[in-house]
């Protein structure tokens, strides 16, 4: 049931959302990208005329600790809805119930940190049961945290047999990729970087598939350098996985995937944005230096490949973006696809720190979309099925 089909009114509904948002010393919200991808899904249901009851989990407590409360967060919620809300100290029991019993249709309900139960995570029943006592009806609109089978993700949504669907983001979410990887528009350009090819290896693997170009680039490309008998000084490698770097080159070559690698690259002397630096051929890297961000010439090459595709999907940052001596590379791919973008292509930016990069360069508007979920969206791409998806849809 998509969520634009159901009427709520005089509902009672219980929205999963994340609100896992970063706090400062003095519990003030530093980035509320994640409320703010909630109030749809909360303004859907306010207007419908139903009771909206949040529930979220915020950072890592052990037990109850007040610096993760929820209730830090209220003003914020407040500012993005556009209304007062209503806060609980507590998730679930009598006084909880009785708030909701109280309040009248169209208002908004915050529940305490979930994570305050360590039943959240344990994924327990009786726990989920409670939760899912307080409410008529069941919106799982917190992708981040999909891909765990936790009580008030997956768990809560059997005590809701047909009474349960996705929020607009969720919905977003899984269209979107679902778009990328089943889409039978071409070309589609993958573009993976970051850190390790230990950490990509299955979503490689996947796409190798799928794509018709699969562009690598970050650390992990020297060791797919040094696999080819490259030269790569002192750069990212890890020498477990050069084996496997052959295989996919040759993985590719089979499945007649146009792989691209960096052909040239800036080394430096230190892992210091002050160091001293310069361009070379990626193979070419002297002893003492180390790759930390693509050249001109691979930004080029890439470039050629990404304007020329229907869809795009991008992740994982060319260098090491957060030292502004080598975000270069990073940023041409993130304007490269956003004039893609504007272009009619379709494309999606998922996983960690493509999304910091494309946030840290204002970028966000400029591409289709950018996913919310890190970790759940890597274990979506690589074909694994969500429990929190799963769930909604009775599978
Ligand atoms: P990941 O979480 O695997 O996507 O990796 C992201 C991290 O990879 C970022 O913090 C980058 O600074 C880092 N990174 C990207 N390129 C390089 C490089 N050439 N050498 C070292 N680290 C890199």
């Amino acid at each position: 049931m998509q969520i634009d089909h159901i009427n709520f009114d005089n509902k009672k509904v219980i929205i999963r959302v994340d609100f896992n948002v970063p706090l400062d010393a003095e519990f003030n919200v530093t980035d509320d990208t994640r409320i703010k991808a909630a109030i749809p899904t909360i303004k859907k249901v306010i207007k419908d005329g139903g009771t909206v009851i949040l529930m979220s989990h915020l950072g890592r407590p052990k037990g109850r600790e007040e610096k993760y409360s929820l209730s830090h967060i209220v003003s914020t919620v407040e500012e993005n809805l556009g209304e007062s809300i209503n806060f609980v100290y507590d998730c679930i029991g009598d006084e909880v119930k009785s708030v909701i019993e109280e309040s009248e249709k169209g208002s908004v309900i915050l529940l305490e940190n979930l994570r305050f139960y360590e039943e959240e995570k344990a994924g327990d029943k009786d726990f989920a049961k409670q939760l899912s006592e307080l409410a008529d009806f069941y919106i799982n609109d917190a992708f981040g945290t999909a891909h765990r089978a936790h009580a008030s993700t997956a768990v809560i949504a059997q005590f809701y047999p047909t009474n349960k669907c996705f929020g607009y983001l969720i919905e977003k979410e899984i269209i979107s990729v679902d778009k990328v990887l089943n889409s039978k528009e071409k070309p589609l350009t993958a573009i993976v970087g970051g850190a390790k090819v230990s950490s990509k290896i299955t979503i490689i693997e996947r796409l190798l598939d799928t794509v018709d170009n699969l562009i690598i680039g970050g650390g992990m490309a020297y060791t797919f350098v040094k696999a080819q008998g490259g030269k790569i000084g002192n750069s990212l490698v890890e020498n477990d996985y050069l084996e496997l770097a052959l295989k996919i080159i040759e993985k590719a070559k089979k499945n007649d995937v146009n792989l691209l690698l960096p052909i040239d690259t800036i080394i430096a002397d230190d892992f210091n944005n002050e160091a001293n630096t310069q361009v070379v051929p990626i193979n070419e890297i002297p002893e003492g230096w180390m790759g930390l961000d693509i050249g001109e010439k691979s930004c080029e090459l890439f470039a050629a490949t990404i304007l020329n595709s229907k869809l795009i999907l991008w992740n994982g940052p060319m260098g090491v973006f957060e030292m502004e001596a080598f975000q270069k590379g990073t940023v041409t791919i993130a304007l490269t696809i956003a004039e893609a973008t504007e272009k009619g292509a379709f494309s999606l930016v998922g996983g960690g720190d493509s999304v910091a990069a494309i946030n840290k360069f204002n970028l966000g508007e400029k591409v289709s979309h950018v996913s919310t979920g890190g970790g759940a969206m890597l274990e979506y791409i690589e074909g694994k099925q969500l429990p929190g998806i799963a769930a909604i849809l009775n599978k």
